[in-house]
């Protein structure tokens, strides 16, 4: 099979994966792949799969869990279309709420999907009615005003948009009806993960899962991306303020059906032991609200479209109600019930715990697939959390020097909870001190919870400038704080103090003088909670894994994120310092990549020393 493969060269690593990926499509196989930063996982995964697209009919779907992600993907295509003369066809779909122009509904934050539905129904939109037409003289102008944007393929979702808005088309429905001649969609996870979207963009594009090749980017995010799509809350005031909302449209069937729901709802809290704060719902104490919940559903869902059109809103307490209540009807086999006993209310959450009731089916009913990250150890964890059933694993080397990097084990202290003491802590900031004064440059150190960072902080010594990640930073602050780092790195470089599992531990890139050592202080477990409770007791009943897959895993993936951050191209040299004796003990060191190697230390300033950085 001939592979339009974009570069000039192709590395031994990415032949290797190329190669894989070729045998896996040709099978009908899941390809499960550890592939280290540098091997060129886009080109690497796009290139084979679109050949073996084209030549036996078939789509590409590459999910990614970030739209900014989308931009590389697009580039490969077009560079293959430049290379090869082809004219592939992609487009770059991306959530409705950020393709919407609508002046109201594109505002609608919780509740947009059924905001939208409203607008569409009662033909509020005139995007929509301009995409779609419902007369056949509406359907022809319909068409007319789509033409010249339908052949719009290989632009990002944006420019898309704006060639919408210039016409008053809806661009979502637009991008949707350009699937039907795209050989790949550029996509998020929940457009494939999601039952009824999946239906509804396959139903369109009039093709099966069958006819799909997915390639699942990043895929060490999924578990948690289906099992958040999934979870939903709503407090008693909602429910209270939802009736006042029937009441100003006068719905009485709506306002009594509240009532019943107001008091079941409210009943929950007898659950909660007496001073205790929340408590889980056993499926006997949730099954009076869900019964309920499925008879008078559509009534609060009829009520929310009438209250939204009086009103002239497009969001409400009515939908967020109905929302969750729809939730509740649709939930999955394995979920986790809790209630809460608020200050003056009272919230209940569903927070699904099974990922595979999703996945399973989509991979199995898929032409074939490919899932890949930096950091998907151990391969099999994830093949078995996602329910993936004929697979192939298979972690890559770094295509990256390995003399670039130096990575220590620190078996001096530890953050674990029972040794937690002023001594240990004093050891800790002292190490950090040594250490980040020999880097020639940017060093950060990731904390495994902002308490922490804030207990060790004070003792430290750091003669450099220090930075500091903050528990409520926005966005913008954060951009700004991570440009200042950068910025110290171009002079004498400075200390960044952070926490491993945030943005900037697991989103932020940092190439060449940007960063020069990272310090992950501890192992960074998630906070013990009702949640991770259930997790746990789910995986170990299933796999008899349960710590393993619900605590340990992820809290090591965490810490490999995190370190990951030094070592972004060929010629970066660094230092990763894992600062916990935890680290180097077999029950968490096999969590590693297989290709990892450390050496152990109680003295990490020597050979930070030693390194030629
Ligand atoms: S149909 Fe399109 S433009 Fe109209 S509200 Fe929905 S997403 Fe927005």
């Amino acid at each position: 099979m001939k592979i339009f493969f974009p570069h000039d060269s192709v590395r031994p690593q990415q032949s290797e994966l190329i190669n894989d990926i070729v045998k896996a499509l040709h099978e009908g196989k899941t390809l499960v792949a550890n592939a280290p930063t540098g091997i060129g996982k886009t080109a690497s995964s796009i290139a084979p799969a679109l050949s073996f697209a084209i030549q036996n009919n078939l789509k590409v779907f590459f999910l990614t869990p970030k739209s900014s992600q989308h931009e590389i993907a697009i580039q490969t295509v077009k560079m293959m279309n430049e290379k090869f003369g082809l004219k592939i066809k992609a487009i770059d779909l991306v959530g409705k709420g950020k393709m919407c122009i609508h002046p109201l509904v594109s505002h609608v934050g919780a509740g947009f999907y059924e905001a939208c539905n409203s607008a569409k129904k009662s033909g509020k939109c005139v995007f929509y009615s301009n995409t779609k037409g419902s007369t056949k003289k509406q359907k022809a102008d319909a068409l007319k005003r789509k033409s010249d944007v339908l052949t719009q393929y290989g632009n990002s979702y944006d420019k898309i948009k704006n060639a919408c808005f210039v016409k008053e088309l809806c661009p979502y429905e637009v991008t949707i009806e350009m699937i039907r001649g795209a050989n790949l969609v550029i996509c998020d996870y929940f457009h494939i993960f999601n039952d009824e979207i999946r239906q509804g963009i396959l139903g369109q594009a009039g093709i099966t899962l069958g006819e799909c090749i997915l390639i699942v980017d990043e895929a060490h995010n999924l578990p948690k991306r289906v099992r958040d799509m999934l979870s939903t809350t709503l407090k008693a005031e909602d429910l209270k303020k939802a009736q006042d909302e029937a009441k100003t449209i006068a719905d009485e069937d709506a306002m009594k059906a509240l009532d019943e729901i107001i008091l079941e709802f409210s009943s929950l809290v007898n659950n909660i032991p007496f001073g205790e704060a929340e408590a889980v719902l056993d499926p006997d104490s949730i099954l009076p609200l869900r019964l309920l919940a499925k008879k008078k559903l559509d009534l609060l869902e009829d009520a929310a479209s009438v209250f939204m059109n009086k009103i002239n809103k497009e969001n409400s307490f009515l939908l967020a109600s109905a929302v969750f209540l729809h939730t509740l009807c649709q939930q999955k086999k394995h979920t986790l019930h809790m209630v809460e006993r608020q200050k003056n209310s009272l919230r209940v959450s569903i927070y699904p715990l099974d990922p595979s009731e999703l996945t399973a089916d989509v991979f199995k009913k898929s032409a074939s697939a490919v899932l890949m990250s930096g950091t998907l150890t151990p391969l099999d964890m994830y093949a078995d959390i996602l329910g993936i059933e004929d697979f192939v694993l298979k972690e890559y080397t770094s295509p990256f020097p390995k003399e670039n990097c130096l990575n220590l084990f620190v078996d001096r202290t530890t953050t674990k909870y029972t040794e937690r003491n002023s001594a240990q802590y004093d050891e800790i900031a002292s190490i950090i001190t040594m250490t980040t004064a020999i880097v020639p440059g940017n060093s950060i150190v990731f904390f495994p919870s902002f308490e922490i960072l804030k207990v060790i902080e004070p003792r430290l010594g750091i003669g450099r400038k220090v930075l500091i990640q903050e528990k409520l930073m926005s966005q913008e602050k954060k951009s700004r704080l991570v440009s200042d780092f950068k910025a110290l790195g171009r002079g004498f470089g400075g200390v960044l103090l952070a926490v491993s599992g945030g943005s900037i531990a697991e989103g932020v890139d940092f190439p060449g003088e940007n960063l020069r050592c990272a310090i992950i202080v501890g192992i960074p477990f998630a906070k013990v909670s009702f949640q991770s409770k259930a997790l746990i007791d789910f995986y170990e009943k299933k796999f008899h894994k349960g710590w393993d897959y619900a605590y340990n895993a992820p809290a090591i993936n965490r810490a490999v994120q995190a370190a990951g951050r030094v070592i972004r191209t060929e010629s970066d040299r660094g230092v990763c310092i894992f600062l916990d004796k935890r680290f180097s003990e077999p029950m968490y060191k096999k969590f590693f990549p297989k290709n990892f190697s450390a050496i152990t230390t109680g003295s990490p300033e020597e050979l930070v020393k030693k390194f030629k950085f």
